[in-house]
């Protein structure tokens, strides 16, 4: 392992690996990251995917319109498939308020350049034959919009970063962070230190631990968040057998949940209103993949509105 660099990067999930490849795209090629078990074992091996271009910030909307044709030229650039697909999102809007937000939206996409499309309920009814298009009143989608595979897009990263000099070194663990006299500082890991001008720190759900090893009090704590893949769906199958193609992620944000198809079949993410709290003191210092205890009571109600809204076929 080296012993100096110019940057140390902690954690070794889509955030700290996709920061590592940009200092080394930026010429930074003297930077190290540390994992302490194996790229992607953090939140970033069972995230859905989903990319939303969707944001009514200017500044955030520019980063996802970043990502997104970044995601469309990695795999030239690295020989590592991202997985993306661009199937277009669909976000549906049931009150005047929503549609009101949404055309407010579609103003800001339009200065920073991003694609956006206006939909009647009859034209998603055409992409998304599923979907109950009933007191509806329209939709926008995203043609751009889609979904990666967080696993592969962090190997990206991983490769590209490592093609312009980064190093990365798993099965590491930062135990602990020291300032040298000198104004820089030394993270020490357990198999030897580093010492290094700059730390990032992105080590995702042990953020707070990080933070103490500096002496700071993050007021982060992260909540469980479940979704629900399902078997293959008979529509879905014999839309691929016809050789139709993806119908879109949809999106309802009054009753908060998302759907994509997976596998033949679906994957919905409800964002459950009062979501237990998890990782109050850290994950396990073991933990790696991990999965939480399904709770299936929880998401009832979430899932007797999306089948309100895609009607009871689905
Ligand atoms: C079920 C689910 C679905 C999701 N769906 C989406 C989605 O569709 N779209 C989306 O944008 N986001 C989604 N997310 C959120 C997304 O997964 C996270 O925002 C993202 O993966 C966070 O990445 P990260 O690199 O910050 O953290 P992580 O992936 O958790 O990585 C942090 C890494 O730091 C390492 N680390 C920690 N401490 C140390 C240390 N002391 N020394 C060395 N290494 C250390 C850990 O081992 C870990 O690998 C979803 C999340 C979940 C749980």
């Amino acid at each position: 392992m080296k012993t100096t660099a110019r940057v140390v990067v902690i954690g070794g999930g889509v955030v700290g690996v996709g920061t590592l490849y940009h200092l080394a795209k930026k010429g930074w090629s003297d930077v190290a990251l540390i994992e302490r078990k194996e790229l992607t074992s953090g939140s970033t091996w069972h995230a859905a995917g989903l990319l939303p271009l969707f944001n009514l910030s200017y500044s955030v909307g520019q980063l996802h319109k970043y990502s997104v044709n970044l995601y469309g030229s990695l795999e030239a650039e690295t020989g590592q498939s991202v997985g993306f697909k661009k199937v277009s999102n669909i976000r549906l809007a049931r009150t005047k308020t929503r549609w009101d937000e949404f055309m407010y939206y579609a103003g800001v996409a339009e200065t920073i350049g991003v694609k956006v499309n206006k939909l009647t309920p009859q034209q998603v009814k055409e992409i998304w034959p599923l979907c109950n298009t009933e007191g509806l009143l329209g939709a926008i989608q995203h043609p751009d919009d889609g979904y990666i595979q967080p696993a592969d897009l962090t190997q990206a990263f991983a490769k590209g970063a490592r093609n312009r000099g980064a190093e990365i070194y798993r099965n590491t663990t930062v135990i602990g962070i020291e300032r040298t006299t000198s104004g820089e500082w030394l993270v020490k890991t357990d198999k030897g230190d580093i010492q290094c001008e700059h730390i990032v720190s992105a080590s995702g759900n042990f953020a707070r631990q990080t933070g103490k090893m500096l002496g700071l009090d993050i007021p982060v704590i992260p909540v469980e968040h479940q979704y629900i893949v399902t078997e293959p769906h008979p529509a879905v199958q014999e839309r691929h057998a016809k050789g139709l193609p993806e119908m879109g992620v949809l999106r309802e944000a009054d009753s908060s949940w998302y759907l994509r198809e997976e596998a033949g079949g679906f994957i919905l993410g409800p964002y459950e209103k009062g979501a237990p709290v998890c990782y109050v003191d850290g994950p396990h210092k073991d933990s790696e993949y991990e999965l939480f205890q399904e709770d299936l009571d929880r998401l009832a109600p979430h899932i007797g509105r999306r089948l309100a809204a895609c009607g009871m076929d689905c």
